[in-house]
């Protein structure tokens, strides 16, 4: 099974058909059908690590001021507490704990529910341990990579260019508008994950100031981290949605697939 770095970008594209949810609809059907989905997503950070193990994980609306429309999708897809239970028998490093009571949170099925309208897939999240830094997460990942085996798409959900302070509002809907230090770092970014320069992606602090304005807080950039602690020697990389939104955001999402 192939692993996913997604850019998820604004709420707005869990209910937009936009050249970003087409190419998620799209890829979903060139890839082999998952036993179940397991997403690492910006959205749930948390001290220690947990994985969602109810059978039936609610729809989080995790965003304000956008339409009613937004706030009333539901993605019933299920879970899996017996994938959750081997997933925490998987991982050493950590105690892993069960969670019963987050669900799926827009940086999973703003996405998925493009990839699987069907919301017939059973759909897992594992949090983000936010007080680790970016070589425990590449090391925790290392540990779930068998999964990949047992057609388990793991998907990482966040942006590796994500400051919005620095929004340009007024070019939002300006296609592929993007500031000249995110251009930058960008290109830094893909030419290391080409590389396989996983080393340099983990220091990404010391990749100088377009790093900085970034990845101004880690939370969207590590699941590309996760991404990379699950990349296989024999993986292929392939960039899409490779386009920059208001300035100082990339949809830039990665496939590593054998
Ligand atoms: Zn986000």
């Amino acid at each position: 099974m192939p692993v996913l770095f997604m850019g998820h970008g604004s709420p707005m594209n869990g209910i937009e058909e936009n050249e970003f949810s087409l190419y998620w609809a799209k890829l979903a059907k060139e890839i082999p059908q998952p036993e179940a989905v397991l997403s690492i997503s910006a959205h749930w950070l948390t001290r220690g690590t947990h994985v969602t193990a109810m059978p039936n994980p609610k729809t989080i609306h995790d965003f304000v001021g956008f339409p009613q429309e937004l706030y009333e999708v539901q993605y019933p897809a299920p879970g899996k507490p017996e994938l959750a239970n081997e997933i925490s028998k998987m991982i050493q490093s950590t105690n892993v704990g069960f969670n019963h009571d987050w669900g799926l949170d827009h940086g999973t099925w703003t996405v998925v529910r493009h990839m699987y309208p069907g919301a017939g897939i059973p759909v897992l999240q594992l949090s983000i341990d936010f007080y680790q830094p970016a070589a425990y997460h590449y090391q925790l990942a290392k540990e779930l990579a068998s999964l990949r085996k047992k057609g388990i798409l793991i998907i990482g959900s966040g942006n590796m260019v994500h400051n919005l302070r620095r929004i340009d509002w007024q070019n939002m809907n300006t296609p592929n508008y993007g500031f000249d230090w995110a251009r930058e770092i960008n290109e830094t970014l893909k030419t290391k994950i080409e590389k396989n320069d996983h080393a340099a992606l983990i220091s990404y602090q010391n990749l100088g100031s377009a790093a900085k304005l970034a990845i101004p807080t880690p939370d969207h950039y590590f699941p590309l981290i996760y991404s990379l602690g699950l990349q296989d020697k024999k993986d292929e990389v392939e960039f899409f949605n490779d386009k920059y939104v208001g300035g100082s955001l990339t949809m830039t999402s990665v496939k590593f697939s054998t």
